[in-house]
């Protein structure tokens, strides 16, 4: 039996492209219609990128102490979360952060500082650890997220051997000035069309669960679309204690099923984007992260900025047992078919069913890692 969202689907392929109502339609889909919507992005999934997953790996250059005040994050100004706080990792640290991650099946590397932007002196040190890594690695895209761009930065971040740069617009521009007061959201549109007047790929991306209604959903997605955005992060918020967002938080806001719609929908509006299950995938997604593969194509590998993910090798494991292959990969991931169940670890500053969720994914604030002794999950 043909579906709606099968027959949206393939006007989608005949090239008619998904309008703000089709969108809104997958996203208020009735639980009960969950299936029909992912068998239909799954099919715009397979025919864009076919069996393959993009694995993305993250490393956080400098941690915490951002002078910013979005009310999502853990390292913002006035975010008393637990997290690790470290300045700048050395090139050779940060060589080594990236390799764990090549090493771990890693296509792209992602290296992120926290702050408003970049000073000239910070785009030299990232342009002198984008030089180590592609010397070693040539093969290995890397990706920069280092905050707003000044005239110029973008330039030279491309000559330094920069493949994308990540500038997330997070949330639609009717909403942002509810999450953040220190910057605009024209402020970030502007750095995303610095990043592509360079030459780089544009990553920019959302988080879910901000608040923002449906409506405004729609609308960030259709932003990014215009913008064309290359690949698209979709963020689940992580409800940090001791951040805004985090107090704020209502469990209900994001069930592993509405996540499941917010993906596909993301497919629908872009369907030839990169889409990339970010921060909060485990948390939010729980069970359903199988399931929400046949519609993204691109999961981060192990741990994100200031949070736990599940291990590295559960990623690999999920990655193969629902078919999939990682992207440039000559065999089979490392973990596939070997790859047991972990057992859960305390995810530290959540509380109630919250914390029990956590617990069940094995979050928690990260301890491993760029910044600290100890390996990195990867
Ligand atoms: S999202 Fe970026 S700019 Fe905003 S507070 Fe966090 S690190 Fe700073």
């Amino acid at each position: 039996m043909t579906t709606t969202f099968d027959q949206l689907a393939q006007a989608v392929l005949d090239g008619t492209p998904a309008t703000s109502d089709d969108a809104l339609a997958v996203l208020q889909a009735g639980d009960d219609h969950v299936l029909d919507v992912v068998a239909a992005a799954a099919r715009l999934r397979r025919a864009f990128f076919g069996n393959t997953v993009k694995v993305n790996y993250l490393v956080n250059l400098k941690s915490g102490m951002c002078p910013e005040d979005c009310g999502y994050c853990s390292q913002a100004l006035g975010s008393n979360a637990d997290i690790l706080r470290y300045s700048w990792l050395s090139t050779q640290e940060a060589l080594e952060q990236a390799e764990a991650g090549v090493a771990g099946g890693a296509r792209r590397v992602c290296l992120v500082s926290s702050g408003r932007g970049p000073s000239h002196r910070d785009i030299e040190r990232v342009a002198d650890m984008v030089g180590a890594i592609k010397a070693e690695h040539p093969q290995v895209e890397v990706c920069a997220c280092l905050g707003l761009l000044q005239e110029g930065q973008a330039q030279r971040l491309a000559e330094a051997g920069v493949d994308a740069y990540n500038h997330n617009i997070n949330t639609a521009a009717s909403h942002h000035d509810a999450i953040v007061s220190t910057h605009t959201y024209a402020d970030r549109v502007e750095t995303v069309g610095r990043a592509q007047g360079a030459g780089l790929s544009a990553c920019s991306g959302l988080i879910a669960g901000l608040g923002e209604s449906d409506e405004q959903l729609v609308e960030a997605l259709v932003a990014l679309k215009a913008l064309g955005s290359d690949s698209i992060p979709v963020n689940f918020l992580m409800p940090f204690d001791g951040t805004p967002a985090g107090d704020a938080w209502e469990p209900v806001n994001l069930t592993p099923l509405r996540c499941l719609k917010i993906l596909a929908m993301a497919r629908f509006v872009c369907p030839d984007a990169e889409i990339r299950i970010a921060g909060g995938r485990e948390l939010h997604l729980r069970s359903m992260q199988g399931l929400a593969l046949h519609v993204a194509n691109s999961i981060f590998l192990g741990d994100y900025l200031t949070s736990q993910g599940q291990t590295a090798r559960d990623d690999l494991a999920l990655i193969a047992d629902n078919g999939f292959v990682v992207l440039g990969a000559d065999s089979a991931p490392a973990g596939a078919c070997t790859a047991g169940p972990q057992p859960p670890s305390a995810r530290q500053g959540t509380s109630g069913g919250q914390e029990r969720a956590s617990e069940e994914a094995g979050l928690g604030i990260r301890r491993r890692g760029a910044g600290t002794t100890l390996p990195a999950n990867a």
